[in-house]
């Protein structure tokens, strides 16, 4: 069995940004503590659009230029200690600004597809040049922000004009549906990786692109009570690490849905979510039985504490048997196939 620890490398979207050291820096600094004693890679989806606007608005504002060469420096460091860095997109950088003491964030185009065409290719190719210049290797890579890929066909040749061929958004059963947040993978292929084309959601053989998905897990309402009084109540060890508000992703629907019945909740490193990694690897074998699958976790490292650091580590080291690796090493035959093509 294949496993990737994935980490969303992203700031708070809500009505506080959250300060760069406490929610990014830290905890990456954390997590790399535990990957290099247990000597696994991890792989890190950058949300390029934060730095590509602190080196914008370090030109003016002097205050952000420590935030950006912090970042920089980072995202270097990450790829040249051998871990993953691949591409993600929250394209609402666009449209939010940094008025000299504070960051203003609109977030009413939120998703790609809130964008004309002409702006979906720029953005892409903007964004990926810069985390290719950053780190200096070839981004293949994706994950959409907030999980919004749909309708695919609206970025898909951006994607592919701009050799975006792998995927890693999808989980299954998820759904969200809400001002910012759209998204349903209902019915999705019940594989660890398969080709597509136009639609995501539909195996296609030969197709370009090539889905990795986040592996899913039904979780019951007490999750969500848990989560809640743990956050409320707890010891600081249950304390997340970042410090801004984040941005609601569903409808109060969706929310009260999540107090009623098991809903179906990407396999996360993230607080209390990571006491559930092992239950969700073992159900994930007894449905996938065959050694090439792929197990993908997802986390935020300001989503992650003391305490879901623990977890993993306690994760990673129960599970040796398994082969903990990142899309460069696994897909790298599959990159050069891509390689030809074009
Ligand atoms: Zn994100």
């Amino acid at each position: 069995m294949n496993i990737f620890i994935t980490l969303d490398y992203e700031m708070f979207f809500g009505s506080k940004l959250g300060n760069l050291k406490t929610s990014i820096i830290k905890p990456t600094e954390q997590l790399l503590r535990v990957a290099d004693k247990n000597n696994v890679k991890m792989t890190f989806f950058v949300d390029i659009g934060y730095v590509i606007k602190l080196k914008q608005y370090k030109v003016q504002h002097t205050a952000l230029e420590e935030d950006y060469n912090l970042i920089a420096e980072q995202v270097k460091t990450l790829a040249s200690y051998g871990h993953d860095v691949q591409l993600h997109i929250h394209p609402h950088w666009e449209d939010s600004s940094f008025d000299g003491s504070q960051w203003n964030m609109i977030t009413h185009r939120y998703r790609l597809h809130d964008f004309s065409e002409d702006e979906i290719k720029d953005i892409i190719y903007r964004y990926k040049k810069a985390l290719e210049e950053l780190t200096g290797q070839k981004i293949f890579t994706y994950r959409a922000g907030g999980w919004c890929i749909q309708p695919f066909f609206k970025i898909k040749q951006a994607l592919q004009d701009n050799e975006l061929w792998l995927d890693s958004t999808l989980f299954n059963n998820g759904r969200a549906q809400g001002n910012t947040h759209s998204y349903n993978f209902k019915n999705m292929p019940k594989k660890s990786q398969y080709r597509f084309e136009n639609d995501p959601l539909e195996e296609v053989k030969n197709g370009y692109f090539l889905e990795v998905p986040i592996s899913s897990y039904k979780v019951s309402p007490l999750l969500y009570l848990k989560t809640y009084f743990f956050k409320k109540f707890g010891e600081k060890k249950y304390n997340i690490y970042g410090d801004g508000i984040g941005l609601s992703s569903g409808s109060l629907w969706d929310k009260l849905k999540i107090l009623t019945y098991p809903i179906a909740m990407p396999v996360s490193i993230d607080g209390y979510k990571s006491t559930l990694l092992q239950k969700a690897l073992d159900s994930f074998q007894n449905l996938h039985q065959e050694k090439e699958e792929n197990f993908v976790i997802i986390g935020h490292n300001k989503l992650l504490s003391d305490f879901s650091l623990e977890n993993l580590e306690r994760f990673i080291q129960n599970n040796k048997v398994h082969n903990f690796t990142v899309y460069s090493n696994e897909f790298s035959n599959l990159k050069k196939e891509h390689g030809k093509k074009n």
